[in-house]
């Protein structure tokens, strides 16, 4: 089939992005749109009333993922595309915004050109993929990888996750329910901003994501003894937070010294009982390690937990480690990167392939269906801050690329 050259409607885009960014914003903070807070359902409503408005269906699964969707002949597979509406405490309004409306405002240009097309077009926004409870939870879900172990230990701890869940209606049972077979799905797209300086840097239109970096987080406790300051000498203390720095700094020197193409975050470090005079008695060090390669992320964490036992044995200090958070490295389908490459020519505009810092919603959709993902530059690489800016020309593009990407898919029949 040939398919005219349609382009979205940049006006219904921009007065979407324009309403969803009110949506939970507040001038001093920000945007926050933690999941199930009153602002992120708000937020959910506002989807499905723009889709019933537009015509087309509106779906809400038993993970609380929410979708427009845009059918094709009975039977046909789904081309899905979208990402996430809840934000971090304090976040911007474009990260997963701008993946769910573009997605969103592709159905709405399909259906207005009157494309009959050979599948169905479907627009999501994902459960929690920012980790207020737990991260990726609805694509977690959907993708049916859901497993006894992360939500037994969820980011939020279990009581508040089981507590949510309820409050808004939902179970462990549903969240398994909410598995999609993975033969209905032809591919699964996802338009984000980079939230990184590349594609500013280099004055491209177009990122197109090869893979998306793993990540695998802990919590250490170090415990010693909690001593006078000024009576204890050096040599008979058990300091907890001697041992937290010295921790804290082993997880940036492995990774520096021995594992360079790899980033690693120490992002909190707490002291008990925290005062000027005394010895710190019990330390808590919260780090996270992110690598493209499932075994080069595995040998890295194995070998900074090593050094952090080593550094508990060097200061006489018990060493607890829980691991608190893993996504596996995914690599996105070469034949979804073509076509996004493809789609962005078509438009005149430039591309680059390039692999994602942060983790999505397609890391998981990756490793049960074809997937890729398109990014757009975010000005000053600024991301999870209220600063955080998309130019409007560049959110066309990529609603422009995404529009391409999935007419491309829906034609393709090793896809459709
Ligand atoms: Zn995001």
């Amino acid at each position: 089939m040939t398919v005219p050259a349609i382009r979205i409607n940049e006006e219904r885009l921009h007065d979407d992005l324009v309403a969803l960014g009110e949506i939970g914003w507040d001038p001093a903070h920000g945007l926050a749109r933690t999941t199930f807070s009153r602002a992120h359902s708000a937020a959910r409503e506002w989807l499905l009333e723009r889709a019933r408005a537009a015509g087309l269906q509106a779906r809400v699964d038993s993970a609380a993922n929410h979708s427009a969707v845009l059918p094709g002949p009975p039977g046909s597979r789904t081309v899905l595309m979208g990402s996430h509406l809840d934000s971090v405490p304090s976040g911007g309004r474009y990260d997963g915004a701008l993946g769910v409306v573009c997605a969103l405002e592709v159905l709405r240009t399909v259906q207005d050109a009157d494309l009959r097309l050979p599948v169905s077009l479907e627009a999501i926004d994902f459960t929690d993929e920012e980790g207020t409870l737990v991260g990726t939870l609805g694509s977690w879900a959907l993708a049916g990888v859901l497993t006894a172990e992360i939500l037994a230990r969820p980011r939020s701890g279990r009581e508040r996750l089981l507590s949510e869940l309820s409050r808004v209606g939902l179970s462990e049972d549903g969240l398994r329910a909410a598995r999609r077979d993975p033969g209905t799905l032809a591919a699964y797209v996802e338009l984000h901003i980079e939230q990184g300086p590349v594609l500013e840097r280099e004055g491209v239109d177009i990122g197109v994501v090869t893979g998306i970096r793993g990540n695998m987080s802990f919590e250490v406790t170090l415990t010693g003894a909690a001593r006078h300051a000024g009576t204890t000498p050096l040599n008979a203390r058990r300091d907890a937070g001697r041992g937290a720095v010295l921790a804290a700094k082993a997880v940036g020197d492995v990774t520096a010294g021995e594992f360079p193409e790899c980033v690693a975050n120490v992002g909190d470090v707490q002291l008990e009982p925290g005062a000027f005079n005394v010895v710190p008695g019990r330390a808590r060090v919260m780090f996270e390690c992110r690598s493209v390669d499932r075994d080069e992320l595995d040998r890295l964490a194995a070998r900074i937990l090593d050094r952090v036992r080593a550094v508990a044995d060097d200061c006489r200090l018990d060493a607890e480690i829980r691991r608190v958070g893993h996504w596996a490295p995914a690599t996105t389908n070469p034949d979804v990167r073509s076509a996004i490459e493809r789609a962005a020519e078509d438009l005149g505009l430039s591309s680059m392939e390039m692999p994602s810092g942060a983790g999505h919603d397609a890391q998981v959709l990756a490793d049960v269906v074809p997937a890729g993902m398109v990014f757009v530059p975010s000005v000053g690489g600024v991301s999870h801050d209220p600063s955080e800016h998309t130019q409007f020309t560049d959110c066309v593009n990529g609603a422009n690329v995404l529009l391409g990407t999935a007419l491309a898919l829906a034609r393709d029949h090793t896809f459709a």
